[in-house]
């Protein structure tokens, strides 16, 4: 069961979810686009609800909100070291099924790979996400051959159409906050069924695969000009650069930074 919510409500509850937490989702970004007088469209900081795109694929990973593109984990000096802290409130993320699905693959390379990542899992838990509907496939988007145009473990579900919004709440705390919205209805959670892109999975890959003289010409061209970890939400691809400052050579900090494909 869940609750429809009118639009003008849905503007009073997105101010209850930023009492609690910073939220997150697709916004335009006027003027920024990879042409002159184009816009972007990527995860940042939302100030109204209106300001979530829905129709319109993001053009960057929602990863970057909970992965920073450049991350100080540590402060040294000579003799000391000091962990970073964490961001200082909880955070709430709007992303689709697609997306939410990449970050299993996260968690599994972070959290399921041999020793946890503290930094992600910190991050992890100071997390939840809100996974919206989408009313119809985007252009060249395969999920439902892929089995991600559906999910179950969200904390939250948010359908938008002309009536007003569908709304699920799976995690307790986004109940309490917003039990009293709404009217409760038998309804489902909308999600994508077809797609115009058909993708043939195979059975079983070899695992020499990354030897294929495709994926070699592909790697022969490469310019590690970084842009395909920009965009892919399951890469984790990372280095480390210890930065020492101009003031004192001896202390500086240790950052987490995007890797380039090379
Ligand atoms: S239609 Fe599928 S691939 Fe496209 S944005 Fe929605 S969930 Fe993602
Ligand atoms: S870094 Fe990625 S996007 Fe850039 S050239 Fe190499 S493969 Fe292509």
């Amino acid at each position: 069961m869940g609750k429809r919510v009118s639009s003008d409500e849905m503007q009073n509850i997105f101010e209850i979810l930023q009492k609690s937490y910073d939220v997150y989702g697709p916004k335009i970004y006027q003027g920024t686009g990879c042409f002159s007088d184009t816009d972007v469209v990527r995860y940042g900081l939302l100030n109204s609800w209106e300001e979530i795109v829905w129709n319109q694929k993001s053009d960057y990973s929602f990863k970057e909100v909970l992965l920073p593109i450049s991350e100080t984990i540590l402060y040294f000096t000579e003799n000391e070291m000091k962990t970073a802290d964490g961001a200082a409130r909880q955070r709430l993320i709007f992303l689709k099924s697609c997306d939410f699905h990449a970050l299993k693959r996260l968690d599994d390379m972070y959290l399921k790979n041999g020793v946890e990542d503290y930094y992600y899992r910190r991050m992890r838990e100071n997390t939840v996400f809100a996974v919206m509907g989408c009313k119809e496939s985007g252009k060249n988007c395969f999920c439902v051959s892929m089995g991600t145009n559906r999910c179950e473990e969200y904390d939250m579900y948010i359908f938008q159409d002309e009536n007003g919004c569908y709304m699920e709440l799976k995690c307790r705390e986004l109940e309490e906050l917003l039990w009293d919205y709404g009217q409760n209805v038998q309804e489902k959670p909308i999600f994508v069924e077809n797609n115009e892109v058909h993708v043939e999975v195979p059975e079983k890959l070899p695992n020499i695969i990354h030897q294929d003289s495709m994926w070699q010409e592909y790697g022969s061209r490469c310019i590690g000009c970084g842009r395909c970890n920009f965009v892919c939400p399951t890469c984790t691809c990372f280095t480390m650069q210890d930065i020492f400052y101009k003031d004192n050579p001896k202390a500086g900090e240790r950052r987490r930074v995007w890797l380039p494909a090379r």
